[in-house]
């Protein structure tokens, strides 16, 4: 069966978003036909929105895939719904308990009414070209460059890489 390397985006904003995005790491592993090959680490990032709102949680996994993109969207959505997610507010960039984003199939393109790949937003969010660049280095993206080079041209966001949480010592 053919496998895919794809690219994940994360995000979180509204409630223990640090923890909501742990554990969308742990259900993208627990995911059948896939297997999780990576993740950044954390990352705050204030919101690029008219909305005013809290900053985001973000993070970017690397997966191996048998699965279609149609069948892997699906997937990320009902893991989205898991956690509550409010799509009742249709506002574009409103605020959200978990975002779940394909960036990258392969190197496939898919331009349909429900699934655009490369995602169509990612060149413009360093939330996604910085944790993308710390897991998989200065990869090249046919049709868009290197990794360094899109991250150099990135437009300037107020963000920030996590510390890991510790889970040793008092307290
Ligand atoms: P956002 O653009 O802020 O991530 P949503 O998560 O609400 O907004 O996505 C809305 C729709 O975007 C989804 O229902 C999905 O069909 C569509 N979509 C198109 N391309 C992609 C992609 N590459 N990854 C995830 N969703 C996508
Ligand atoms: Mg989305």
């Amino acid at each position: 069966m053919l496998t895919e390397e794809v690219y994940l985006g994360i995000g979180s904003n509204i409630g223990d978003s640090r923890t909501i995005v742990e554990q969308a790491l742990e259900a993208l592993d627990r995911m059948s036909s896939c297997t999780l090959r990576g993740r950044s680490s954390l990352y705050r990032s204030a919101a690029v929105s008219d909305i005013p709102q809290d900053d985001y949680i973000n993070a970017v996994a690397r997966l191996d895939t048998e699965l279609e993109p149609v069948a892997l969207l699906l997937e990320l959505q009902a893991i989205e719904h898991a956690y509550y997610r409010n799509r009742e507010d249709g506002r574009r960039w409103a605020p959200r308990t978990l975002d779940l984003d394909i960036i990258l199939f392969g190197n496939r393109s898919i331009n349909d009414s429900h699934l655009i790949i490369p995602h169509p937003e990612f060149i413009n969010r360093r939330f996604v070209l910085e944790p993308m660049l710390e897991i998989a280095g200065d990869i090249y993206i046919p049709g868009y460059g290197s990794l360094n080079y899109l991250v150099s041209q990135a437009p300037a966001l107020d963000m920030e890489k996590l510390a890991r949480i510790s889970h040793q010592g008092p307290g």
